[in-house]
């Protein structure tokens, strides 16, 4: 704990004073994120720092294997689904992005079994990907954990449809939804593309200087 209160300190000392007018225009006008991101609690997946975004620009669910369950009005709690809920119908954001991770520890439940002694809830929680561990082992794939966490995330892409009001506004072009993994061991971002596969985004854009 005192490494974190080290680096509280240092983030009042030294980001506060430049951020703090960002901070009262947030504070002042609310919140007006334009995308939603949904990835993993793994520490090592950081959507902020992967975007290199700014406080106030991704609405970010994270949790176990970025996973997004079917729209199920119950008396459940769901904790994905308000935060979907939220996003979408009351903020309106026009971009959701599922983002899956190479080596997820939840994918490796999936395929694997929870760790002793866990249990109570990680099981039945990865059950909603099951679909997508059954694709893959279907095909006897080489490398069982890769597909599945690309599996996973288009299972969530197809889950976020689920909900009435996401479907809605994908038909009519108001909200985009993408699916992406990011490769912990390499730095890059991959894209799921309208063939299926999924392609790293290049590290330049067309007609930027070179680096
Ligand atoms: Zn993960």
């Amino acid at each position: 704990m005192q490494r974190l209160i080290d680096g509280y300190r240092r983030f009042r000392a030294q980001q506060w004073p430049e951020r703090r007018a960002m901070f009262e225009r947030l504070a002042h006008l609310g919140q007006s994120p334009q995308t939603m991101v949904i990835a993993c609690s793994d520490s090592r997946v950081d959507p902020t720092m992967i975007f290199n975004a700014e406080p106030g620009e991704l609405f970010i669910l994270r949790n176990v294997a970025n996973l997004v369950p079917p729209y199920e009005p119950d008396s459940a709690f769901h904790a994905t689904s308000a935060a979907l809920e939220f996003a979408v119908r009351v903020l309106e954001v026009t971009d959701l992005i599922v983002m899956g991770h190479a080596m997820c520890g939840g994918i490796g439940v999936l395929l694997r079994g929870a760790p002793d002694p866990a249990g109570d809830f990680l099981v039945p929680w990865m059950r909603i990907a099951e679909r997508a561990k059954r694709r893959v082992l279907e095909r006897a794939s080489a490398d069982p954990q890769s597909e599945c966490e690309q599996e996973s995330v288009k299972l969530s892409l197809e889950n976020l449809l689920t909900f009435p009001w996401i479907a809605d506004r994908v038909a009519s072009q108001r909200l985009m939804l993408t699916g992406s993994i990011f490769d912990i061991r390499s730095g890059l971002l991959m894209l799921l593309g309208p063939d299926g596969n999924f392609a790293p985004v290049a590290a330049q854009a067309p007609g930027d200087p070179p680096r």
